[in-house]
């Protein structure tokens, strides 16, 4: 089949989060199964730094042309590269005045969200530059707001332009936290059919807002796991578009991300002191001295040792963490927490390392080395997330036989099969329901308590055993494809 991802982001070209990751991963494994792939994006100021950090640049795929937008000709450039080992073409929208930004999202100069124009004219730019290039795709995918303007001209265009009755389209949403919503006043800017601004379309409360439109228009629409679909269709996960997901509820499905086991193997990773596997551990205890060495807590002691890594705001519970270190710390559990982000939260984390020497450590800022020691050296891994669309760093600890305790929530519930003292045969972890305190203290106690018993060892192998590799979640996209196809009427 032939997909055109089209995305904002896409690694190793520009990234602030999972949506990078999938789309510099999930296309390689679609191709690694016979699709023929392309990735479609904005040649953004990180991308070019890419190529001359690399001594390369992408060849022009097409002579410059201009898209109109409002009555304002925009001239751009389509320039084609490639990912890195794995043959997949990436197509860059280039229009500098847009896109030559350091952060990739970032206001323009004069502090103006111009993201309704900005991703307006990368969308219509590639769909013009995908008919000059006669590349028709069988499936445009559209990922998140950036690009869910692709799905609503497929939708609402359809009857004025031929080009897409044979194209589906489907909309992927990663994080329903950002949605892309702006005036009323710009939805001329879309280029969409007038009857498109209104409850069925791309309006919600008077304004444009590009991720419901997407979600009304897509053929079929996925998220990054399936509790996480369920959760986005009620009022408290639902982000104000609950009832809109409701609507389209039988479009919608949850498909787990996978992990870069590249990059992500206690096997081979280049940045732990010794490797292993599941069937030979001695590695793993050799990352945990590493580890406790690193962080000022005694190697000898057997207790529990808990890692906790991420963006310190508020999606991710770790004020309520923060809040049982205290009563964790004082019944011999020991906490290495790597993060950085919401200063109250790095000011309580400064002040709990300095009043719990050998027992509570922060380390702060983006470290990602470190991040592989902790997911290695730790005994186990907690992630108390208020909500988590799929989650990537229980998925490591799985991994790297490192049970997580997670709350169940997202992604988080659907990796993490919580041991409730009769399942050692399939529990890889631990689970707790309540954001709270004594909830979290007391999952964290029960794991102590297994800890050290021979159940802790049949979790460590579950754990490690478990598939998260993308060509797994390929073979879901692969189906999720088939069926956007056939709801549009359409064979593959
Ligand atoms: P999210 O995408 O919501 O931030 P995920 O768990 O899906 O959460 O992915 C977070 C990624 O960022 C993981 O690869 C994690 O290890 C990494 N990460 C987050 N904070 C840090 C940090 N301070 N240092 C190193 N890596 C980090």
């Amino acid at each position: 089949m032939r997909i055109a991802h089209l995305s904002s982001e896409c690694v190793p070209f520009a990234k602030t989060g999972g949506l990078g990751d999938v789309v510099g991963a999930l296309p390689k494994a679609l191709a690694a199964r016979g699709h023929e792939c392309a990735v479609w994006m904005p040649f953004h100021l990180p991308a070019a730094e890419w190529y001359r950090k690399h001594n390369l640049w992408p060849e022009q795929a097409l002579a410059p042309f201009s898209v109109d937008v409002l009555g304002q000709r925009y001239q751009v450039g389509v320039l084609r590269g490639e990912l890195p080992a794995g043959a997949v073409p990436v197509y860059f929208i280039a229009h500098d005045p847009f896109f030559h930004r350091g952060p990739i999202h970032a206001p323009n100069e004069q502090g103006f969200d111009d993201g309704l124009w900005r991703f307006t004219l990368f969308v219509r730019a590639a769909l013009e530059a995908m008919r000059r290039l006669d590349d028709k795709p069988q499936v445009l995918h559209a990922h998140d707001w950036h690009a869910a303007l692709a799905a609503m001209l497929c939708a609402w265009s359809g009857w004025r332009d031929r080009w897409f009755d044979d194209v589906a389209a489907m909309l992927t949403i990663h994080n329903l936290a950002y949605q892309g919503v702006y005036g009323g006043d710009s939805f001329p800017a879309l280029g969409l059919p007038p009857e498109s601004f209104g409850p069925g379309g791309v309006e919600l409360h008077g304004d444009v807002n590009l991720l419901k439109g997407g979600i009304a228009a897509a053929d079929l629409i996925t998220t990054v796991s399936p509790t996480y679909a369920r959760e986005i269709t009620t009022p408290d996960g639902g982000a104000g578009l609950d009832a809109v997901l409701r609507g389209r509820g039988d479009r919608l499905l949850g498909i787990l991300n996978g992990i870069d086991i590249e990059e992500w193997n206690p096997a081979s990773d280049h940045h732990l002191p010794a490797h292993y596997t599941v069937d030979d551990l001695p590695g793993k205890a050799l990352s945990r001295r590493a580890l406790c060495a690193a962080s000022g807590l005694d190697p000898d002691d057997p207790g529990l040792v808990v890692g906790a890594i991420g963006r310190l705001t508020g999606q991710k519970g770790f004020d309520v963490l923060l809040g049982a270190v205290p009563t964790l710390c004082s019944s011999g559990v020991r906490i290495v927490m790597l993060g950085s982000g919401d200063p109250a939260l790095e000011a309580e984390m400064r002040h709990l390392d300095a009043s719990l020497p050998g027992r509570f450590k922060a380390f702060l800022g983006y470290d990602e080395s470190r991040a592989h020691l902790i997911e290695a050296g730790a005994d186990a891994f907690i992630m108390p997330s208020r909500f988590e669309p799929c989650g990537l760093n229980q998925m490591y600890s799985l991994a790297y036989g490192t049970p997580p305790i997670v709350r169940r929530t997202g992604g988080l519930a659907d990796t993490v099969i919580g041991f409730d003292g009769a399942n050692p045969a399939t529990a890889n972890g631990f689970s707790f329901d309540d954001l709270t305190v004594p909830a979290l203290v007391g999952a964290v106690r029960f794991a102590q308590q297994v800890f050290g018993t021979p159940v802790w060892a049949r979790l460590v192998r579950n754990a490690m055993k478990a598939d998260f590799s993308w060509g797994r979640s390929a073979i879901h996209y692969e189906d999720a494809y088939r069926r956007a196809r056939e709801l549009r009427g359409l064979a593959w």
